[in-house]
């Protein structure tokens, strides 16, 4: 009789991900997790019964997260990471030689001890020396933070904002208005917004509530199969540069991210773009 993992996407919804083994199971202070050998993706991070990452698809969510903003700021030397704690994120950031540091803030250490010993692929990044990780709530570290301690690229790579995980600070106004200040001049911030076939509220949400604290906010997206209607946004804020346009060159190898596909991940279809405030959709045609 063959294991399946479910995650229920909406009440009329499921998504299924047949099981070989089951590589962990256990509780931390914040959350169920679970590391399973799924038959189509390989080793599957689950926090509180919601897929996070797979070692077969998650290249596409950890280069498109990374690579729009570090190639469209002009000289990102200094990255902050909240969440990402399986590894995967810092890992594509550190493939930039011009980042010289990255500090992680991830609540739960578990996750990352659990990554490491489950998802290498993702835990490389946890070796390079340019790498800080702090064991902090990401809303009160970016709140505490000392008006010295800039960054020229923040990105939130946390839990969804639904349920009642530590995630959903993440998504509060007063966490936006933390970030921009954290935020070094031409700083750029990208959020994950979800899917907006399930939580529409979440993109339109952080959209509007971004529009009113950054000068330029965009809406991208890529696919990710193995995340609820494959359709994943994220929000892109900044303080100066437009995150819709390339400036340095990744010459390096990458399955998902090239120049051509950042330009075109801004172009919203109009499902997505009606999400969103006036001010979003006109920028969204250009290519
Ligand atoms: N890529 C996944 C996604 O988009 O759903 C996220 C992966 S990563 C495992 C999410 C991480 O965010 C988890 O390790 C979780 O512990 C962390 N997290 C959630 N809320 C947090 C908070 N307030 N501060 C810091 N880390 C947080």
């Amino acid at each position: 009789m063959a294991l399946w993992f479910s995650e229920t996407a909406s009440s009329g919804h499921r998504l299924e991900w047949k099981v070989r083994r089951v590589l962990y199971t256990g509780r931390s202070r914040f959350q169920d997790i679970a590391v399973l050998e799924t038959e189509a993706f390989g080793p599957t991070l689950v926090l509180d019964g919601i897929l996070q990452t797979t070692a077969g698809d998650e290249f596409i969510y950890h280069e498109m997260m990374a690579l729009v903003p570090l190639s469209a700021h002009p000289a990102p030397e200094r990255v902050l990471i909240i969440g990402g704690g399986d590894g995967g994120l810092a890992r594509e950031v550190l493939r930039c030689p011009w980042v010289q540091r990255v500090t992680l803030v991830e609540i739960d250490p578990e996750v990352v001890e659990v990554s490491k010993r489950y998802l290498p692929g993702h835990a490389v990044s946890f070796a390079d020396p340019r790498l800080e990780v702090l064991f902090r709530d990401g809303a009160q570290f970016v709140e505490q933070l000392d008006p010295q301690d800039r960054y020229d690229v923040i990105l939130v790579d946390s839990t969804d904002p639904e349920g009642e995980g530590p995630g959903r600070l993440l998504y509060a106004p007063p966490f936006r208005r933390a970030v921009a200040r954290a935020l070094a001049e031409g700083g750029i911030f990208v959020q994950q917004t979800g899917t907006p076939f399930y939580n529409p509220e979440t993109v339109r949400d952080v959209a509007e509530d971004s529009l009113a604290v950054f000068p330029l906010a965009k809406v991208y997206w890529c696919i990710v199969p193995t995340y609820p209607g494959g359709l994943f946004t994220f929000i892109a804020a900044s303080k100066g540069p437009d995150p819709a346009v390339p400036r340095r060159t990744v010459d390096w190898p990458t399955r998902w991210y090239n120049a051509t596909v950042h330009r075109a991940s801004f172009a919203l279809p109009p499902l997505l773009a009606e999400l969103l405030p006036p001010a979003m959709r006109a920028g969204a045609a250009g290519l």
